[in-house]
């Protein structure tokens, strides 16, 4: 069983799934931390995106893994935990470049359709109901206002330490938007058969009851039309 999440940045998608697929007793995958690890290991080797020898190189020699931690699931490269590194804003703002190259996005599709095959999951990033788990049974699209996002996503960083302000908060948001929205590879945008959710005036709660409700009905539809 395969579930994809897909949506823009500060929607709640990575909670959500998170929770989700433990409810379900699914594994949860989190495609922006493979995008981000690639990110933070090209920045730390200096390895500029326009450099397709040395990414490839890159590509070859790194092994991604993930671990379940108390309160948020561990990204580890080639064993070393790099949780905390992946998420900090230099990284964020520089995923982009190494998201849209064809051969990284060809490696991470693998990686992603090997999870796929060997578990039951609840995923979320851009493009897996688009581009990675077309097939998938159930996929949903989460959306809210992207001043919400923002104010999420500020909020965020603040409980980090980290103090930017809301306003260039908010302008990152929506150049991390645009950049994902109309890049050439696997763009963001709702997939074939994909539910819209918008979570603005929704808790984590909310939208994860919502989703498990939508999810039942999907299931017991299904089984329904197979019985007659
Ligand atoms: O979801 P998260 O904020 O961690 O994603 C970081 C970045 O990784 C996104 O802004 C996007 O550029 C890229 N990404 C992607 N495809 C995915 C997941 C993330 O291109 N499936």
């Amino acid at each position: 069983m395969i579930i994809t999440i897909d949506g823009p940045a500060g929607t709640g998608k990575s909670t959500v799934a998170r929770l989700l697929a433990k409810r379900l007793e699914y594994r949860y995958l989190d495609t922006g931390a493979l995008y981000r690890v690639i990110t933070y290991q090209a920045l730390k080797n200096k390895i500029s995106a326009d450099d397709p020898a040395r990414m490839a190189k890159l590509l070859k020699s790194i092994r991604v893994s993930f671990k379940e931690g108390k309160a948020s699931q561990q990204v580890m490269l080639n064993g070393k935990n790099l949780t905390g590194e992946i998420r900090r804003p230099h990284i964020t703002n520089n995923v982009y470049q190494y998201a849209e190259l064809p051969l990284v996005r060809k490696a991470m599709l693998k990686i992603q359709r090997e999870i796929g095959k060997k578990h039951s999951i609840v995923g979320e990033g851009r493009d897996l109901g688009s581009v990675v788990f077309p097939d998938a049974k159930i996929k949903f699209y989460l959306n809210a206002t992207v001043k919400e996002r923002a104010l999420r996503r500020y909020k965020e960083l603040k409980k980090k330490g980290i103090k930017d302000s809301y306003s260039k908060v908010l302008k990152e948001i929506k150049e991390r938007d645009k950049r994902d929205t109309t890049r050439k590879l696997a763009p963001l945008r709702k997939a074939k058969g994909a539910i819209r959710v918008d979570t603005t005036s929704l808790s984590i709660q909310q939208v994860i009851n919502k989703l498990l409700k939508l999810a039942c009905c999907i299931l017991e539809a299904d089984r329904l039309i197979q019985i007659k």
